[in-house]
């Protein structure tokens, strides 16, 4: 229990892309795991390469028919007009590219990984991991396979019975929830944007008692998160007593993406992190969303640090602006980034008045009767 955290990567994500025009094309996991290295918080033993899951492994969820398409796409680098419309692949955001296969297979391969290392208690961090959207049988916004459901599959057949999936991406969580809906052994919790893709996930979405949906309204600010986790996300802990907790820790809830209109600092996601460790044996971390690459990079290598117990609001070392300074991103923001992407790993916090739709938010769901383990 005392082992040190475990970080996953693997080099597929700095050398492949999903095309230029996609909002997927920029550096994320290598340059957070760059700026990790830069400021000095890995040790070498703590790093792990991402081994590739085998379509084997991921039939575990996915239909052999829809993985034995991706493999072919890869090959062919096209797919015919009947199997875009049947396996969503080559269009809506799923682009084929040379690493169609590969690199998804890579993500569910490190979250599988990481499932492994956690077997008898610890924390792992597999930022490429957090495809939430995947499908069984066909892909979703731009996640070809759902590695966080691969991951709670292999936790269970492993014999866990008590597992407590987080979702703070901007996105609601479908994939997973809609994977576990029937089953008792695993809780869903997905705080999202309301009203945005892929418009599930509604307040009243309790997928029959396993699932929590807090969909928080534009302008989510830092003192919002930190209300919701404090009246909701952690006394369902408490309730739960889980044996491993899964936190996807999407990036596009911050104020600097330009994918939501959520409006938290890094600060905000660390505090999350933080508030979950010692919540249960077995931490699994995860990535997700997250479009402007110097906002992934510096809110991801903060995760780390707090996952090691480091102080992430620290000047960057010189070697670590050098890797702020080489990011790119082909959007306008991109272009001029403002000084603070580059000279600073934390944001400024973004606190303000908790909204009473937040309130109401948390008031609902810790009253009503079906919540995990209330008495009735
Ligand atoms: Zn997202």
């Amino acid at each position: 229990m005392t082992q040190r955290p475990f970080l996953i990567g693997s080099e597929i994500y700095r050398t492949s892309s999903y095309g230029r025009r996609h909002p997927l094309a920029i550096p994320r996991v290598s340059a957070a795991l760059d700026l990790i290295r830069a400021m000095g918080w890995l040790e070498e033993a703590q790093y792990v390469d991402s081994p590739r899951a085998t379509p084997e492994q991921l039939a575990r969820f996915h239909a052999p028919d829809y993985i034995a398409a991706v493999l072919q796409a890869e090959a062919d680098q096209q797919v015919p007009a009947e199997k875009r419309a049947r396996y969503n692949i080559g269009c809506n955001g799923n682009p084929v590219f040379p690493e169609i296969f590969r690199r998804p297979a890579t993500a569910c391969g490190g979250t599988l990984r990481a499932v492994e290392l956690l077997r008898d208690g610890g924390t792992v961090y597999s930022p490429a991991g957090g495809t939430h959207h995947g499908q069984p049988d066909r892909a979703s916004g731009f996640c070809y396979f759902n590695d966080p459901v691969l991951g709670i599959l292999a936790m269970l057949d492993r014999g866990l019975t008590r597992i407590y999936y987080v979702d703070v991406d901007a996105h609601h969580g479908d994939g997973v929830q809609d994977a576990f809906a029937d089953d008792d052994r695993v809780f869903t919790l997905s705080i999202h944007e309301s009203g945005r893709w892929p418009y599930t996930g509604k307040a009243e979405d309790r997928a029959g008692g396993s699932a929590l949906n807090l969909p928080v309204p534009a302008g989510f600010n830092d003192s919002e998160m930190a209300s919701l986790f404090d009246d909701v996300v952690l006394p369902l802990a408490a309730r739960l007593q889980p044996e491993a907790i899964v936190l996807q820790g999407g990036a596009d809830g911050l104020a600097d993406d330009p994918m939501s209109g959520l409006g938290l600092s890094n600060r905000a996601l660390w505090r999350v992190v933080s508030s979950l460790m010692g919540r249960a044996p077995r931490l699994l971390v995860l990535g997700g969303g997250g479009y402007n690459p110097w906002a992934v990079a510096r809110c991801w290598a903060g995760v780390w640090a707090v996952l090691n117990g480091i102080d992430p609001a620290a000047p960057p070392t010189p070697a670590a602006e050098a890797v702020l300074r080489g990011l790119w991103w082909n959007r306008s923001q991109g272009r001029e980034p403002p000084e603070r992407w580059l000279t600073t790993i934390a944001d400024a916090p973004r606190e303000g008045a908790v909204r009473d739709e937040v309130r109401a938010l948390a008031a609902a769901a810790m009253g009503s009767t079906d919540v995990v383990g209330a008495e009735s």
